[in-house]
């Protein structure tokens, strides 16, 4: 205690000594990179956020799910979704002054009726400067509206890994998250509140497994090793305790934490902390999925930049999680 504050009693401050607290100024300042978001999809308003927060650079992720209004779905409802965001891409730029590159994808979370047109398609879309990655994509356990088989799931997927190695692109792999057991199911006929999904929809699983979610990673894994596509090109997204250890010990691949709807899949930045404790900062990353179908925050990156500081984690790793690598990876310019 200090006699130095005129207070009539003692408070906190007479208590506090600031010249032992090390702040992170820094922090304020350093930009980010969100490599798994559906920002095209998002309001104005709402990509103005991420440049308020201090993004430098994006990849918008362009691949069929939740935006194919017809079910079936037919390659060219998920070319359309390509086009629309090669369509937009440049403006979002402008408007934002943030880098916006995109991510193209088959993902298999609905089944397509004819997907080897979208594969043969997508070799010239990899060609354009503003594709970046391919993804997001991987298997499955489950579609919306009809069962897509596992194995065809996972040609598909292999077939994007083929083409990712021949333009030297990385992928973005979409992983599932488990559930957890403490969660309650809702209402009949309400869905789940936040997420614009028509749950009723979702067809019997595909993959007959105690771990579904983790046998969908091993098999993406799989279709990795067979397209010869080296494990520093893959990035896993959506990255969490379920599969964490896999990846860690099994690949080489990058893991990337998604922070954007916490309240969905239960993700946090105290998880990133227990990674970054126990593998290294080196093949990690934190990505949004920020999306318009889904209650998801714009700020969460930059609020995880400061929840990384306060769980201990230092400047040199959260510059390396949020910025470096994404930037090495996806090839950003900015
Ligand atoms: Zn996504």
């Amino acid at each position: 205690m200090t006699a130095s504050h005129p207070t009539k009693r003692p408070t906190d401050a007479a208590h506090l000594d600031d010249s032992d607290v090390d702040l992170p100024p820094e922090l304020l300042n350093l930009p980010w990179v969100d490599i798994h978001n559906h920002a095209h999809t998002l309001s104005w308003e709402d990509r103005e956020r991420y440049a308020l927060a201090g993004c430098r650079s994006m990849m918008m992720v362009a691949s069929g799910y939740h935006w194919t209004p017809y079910k079936p779905v037919e390659a060219d409802d998920i070319r359309f979704l390509w086009d629309d965001a090669i369509n937009r891409r440049a403006a979002i730029q402008r408007n934002h002054f943030f880098e916006a590159k995109l991510g193209l994808g088959i993902h298999t979370g609905v089944r397509i009726e004819n997907p080897d047109e979208l594969l043969d398609a997508m070799d010239a879309y990899c060609e354009l400067d503003e594709v970046i990655a391919i993804g997001e994509t991987g298997v499955t356990p489950s579609q919306h509206v009809s069962r897509w088989d596992v194995d065809q799931q996972q040609a598909i997927v292999q077939g994007q890994m083929e083409l990712a190695d021949e333009h030297d692109l990385p992928v973005l792999l979409h992983t599932p998250n488990q559930s957890t057991d403490s969660r309650r199911s809702y209402r009949d006929g309400i869905g789940i509140p936040g997420y614009e999904k028509n749950t009723g929809l979702g067809a019997d699983p595909v993959i007959d497994s105690d771990n579904p979610a983790l046998e969908s990673v091993k098999r993406d894994i799989e279709a990795m090793r067979d397209a010869g596509l080296s494990d520093r090109r893959v990035v896993a997204s959506h990255a969490d305790g379920n599969n964490t250890e896999y990846l860690m010990e099994n690949t080489d691949c990058y893991l990337s934490y998604t922070i954007g709807h916490s309240w969905l899949i239960g993700v946090t930045a105290a998880d990133v902390a227990d990674a970054i404790d126990e593998y290294g900062p080196e093949r990690i990353m934190i990505d949004t999925d920020c999306a318009n179908v889904l209650r998801t925050d714009p700020f969460a990156l930059k609020r995880a930049i400061f929840e990384l500081y306060r769980y201990g984690i230092d400047e040199a790793a959260i510059r390396k999680v949020v910025l470096e690598n994404p930037r090495d990876v996806f090839d950003f310019d900015a």
